[in-house]
């Protein structure tokens, strides 16, 4: 009978309903959607509202005495049996006075494919493991794109090909694969973001990027740890199954950690890993569709995190030590003893590091299981940042050689250059994220100068230059043409 309506009803139905048939309707009421609410009843003005609402409704006109027939209550309590006379009694265009804010596209899931159609031949599976890139397939595609890190991206390359070699097959001979989620250790501006953004992209999943620090436990100011799944939601165009199957980066994990020597409520820590515990390992969450805080006006979705990829990286500043006390410690004894300051120069002493290390640092063992994959990013040493600068596809000089470039312009960049701006970047302790403001600052001079000059041909940077003691070198495009004329004239 809802389908009779539906049809009747709806003037104008034509494309611009077809178009909206790929999203799911929204109950006008209770603003739950489709998937949630059941086959929704569509009345005019493009309203649509869900069976329970509707039975609700019929339940308080009944109170008041609306209705056919002699026994309107109960004839009220079953949707099936309404008299389509009632209805008329209703004017829903009042509705729209009620709730003037019709549900926005933009707060509206797309709508699954039917089960059956998922199994026909035609249709492939998000996932088919012929065609999951091999490990050193993706290791390869890694390398155009970041520079060193050679451990890390082995690993990674590994636990994506397990993870969704694991989503296409879902079971094997009933051993249940489990998931492999990475926990990321490595200092500010080692790549961690980069390395994750970039195999997103190669993998062409959807991918969220959380901050561990504006999170709490729910009920309290900050974002619920749910959240995290909406904004994969929204990165996914509001398309459940794809967000399903995406990858969830959470940075500044470390942040989390359970506070030392505190009275209060560990809200934004200790109570973050447990509330996390559920997400990691894979369960349904209620997730608001459209909007990052749940609140009665906008819709929910369920989403089931047991596909979903979950890749945590946090800098853990003091993990060194601990590593590095256990380590001096295991050390010091018998007649192998070695120097107690042995590991204070080791840049990268986090490559030793244990579970039971980052015990101590304050993350609970439940959360630490449930992030099986370890891996440990290096500190970029002075030539990895040379080579950060000008190897990768889209590296800063190839960036600025490019909008040159188009100005017909060459730019050059010595090797003592390039090594002058590396030095300069470690300086500063920030990784590779210091090469970008180091550049910017001397070559925002020659950005706005060489435009101004038709006849400038190539622009060489030293090292003089970017130590600020000297101008870069300037060839002119017409000087060599019109120092050989008068030579070729003679
Ligand atoms: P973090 O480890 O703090 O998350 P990011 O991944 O944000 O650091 O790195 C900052 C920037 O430095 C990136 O946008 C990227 O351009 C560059 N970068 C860092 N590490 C590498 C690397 N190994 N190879 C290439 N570029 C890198």
């Amino acid at each position: 009978m809802s389908d009779e309506i539906n049809k009747d009803t709806i003037p104008g139905d034509g494309e611009n309903q077809d178009n909206k048939k790929e999203l799911e309707d929204v109950c006008y009421i209770c603003h739950r959607p489709e998937s949630t609410a059941g086959k929704m009843i569509h009345i005019p003005n493009n309203i649509a509202i869900c069976k329970d609402c509707m039975q609700k409704t019929f339940d308080s006109m009944a109170g008041f005495g609306f209705g056919g027939g002699n026994n309107a209550a109960d004839d009220a309590h079953n949707l099936n049996n309404i008299d389509l006379g009632s209805i008329g009694l209703l004017n829903f265009g009042d509705l729209s006075s009620l709730f003037p804010n019709n549900i926005p596209e933009s707060q509206r899931v797309k709508k699954k494919k039917p089960q059956e159609a998922k199994k026909g031949p035609d249709i492939k599976p998000v996932f088919d493991i012929e065609h999951i890139p091999h490990p050193h397939e993706i290791r390869a595609k890694l390398d155009e794109y970041v520079v060193g890190q050679d451990q890390a991206k082995k690993i990674i390359s590994v636990a994506v090909y397990n993870h969704y070699k694991r989503v296409a097959t879902n079971t094997m001979d009933s051993i249940e694969i489990d998931k492999s989620n990475i926990l990321m250790i490595g200092p500010t501006g080692s790549g961690k973001t980069y390395l994750v953004r970039t195999l997103a992209k190669l993998l062409d999943v959807p991918l969220a990027i959380a901050d561990a620090t504006s999170l709490t436990e729910a009920g309290y100011i900050g974002d619920d740890i749910e959240s995290v799944i909406s904004k994969l939601l929204a990165a996914s165009g509001n398309d459940v199954e794809k967000a399903e199957t995406g990858i969830v980066f959470i940075d500044e994990i470390d942040k989390i950690a359970k506070k030392k020597n505190t009275n209060q409520r560990d809200v934004s820590g200790e109570a973050v890993q447990q509330g996390m515990l559920k997400l990691l390992e894979g369960s349904d969450v209620e997730v608001p569709v459209g909007a990052s805080s749940k609140n009665a006006m906008v819709p929910m979705t369920t989403i089931n995190t047991k596909n979903i990829l979950f890749i945590c990286g946090g800098a853990f500043p003091d993990l060194a030590d601990i590593v590095k006390e256990r380590l001096n410690k295991s050390s010091a004894m018998g007649f192998v003893s070695d120097l107690k300051d042995k590991y204070d120069d080791d840049e990268n002493i986090l490559t030793k590091v244990t579970v039971e290390d980052l015990r101590k640092f304050g993350m609970i063992p439940e959360f630490i299981g449930r992030l099986p994959v370890l891996c440990v990013l290096n500190t970029l040493s002075e030539d990895m940042l040379v080579r950060i600068l000008s190897e990768p596809k889209n590296a800063i000089i190839k960036q600025y050689q490019k909008l040159l470039a188009l100005d017909e312009v060459n730019l050059v960049f010595t090797d003592d250059a390039l090594h002058a701006i590396a030095h300069k970047a470690k300086e500063k302790e920030l990784g590779a994220r210091a090469l970008r403001a180091i550049i910017e600052e001397f070559m925002l001079d020659i950005m706005y100068e060489v435009p101004k000059d038709d006849n400038i041909g190539t622009v060489t940077i030293t090292a003089d230059y970017v130590n600020g003691n000297g101008a870069p070198l300037i060839e002119m495009r017409s000087v060599t043409k019109q120092e050989r004329l008068p030579a070729d004239t003679q």
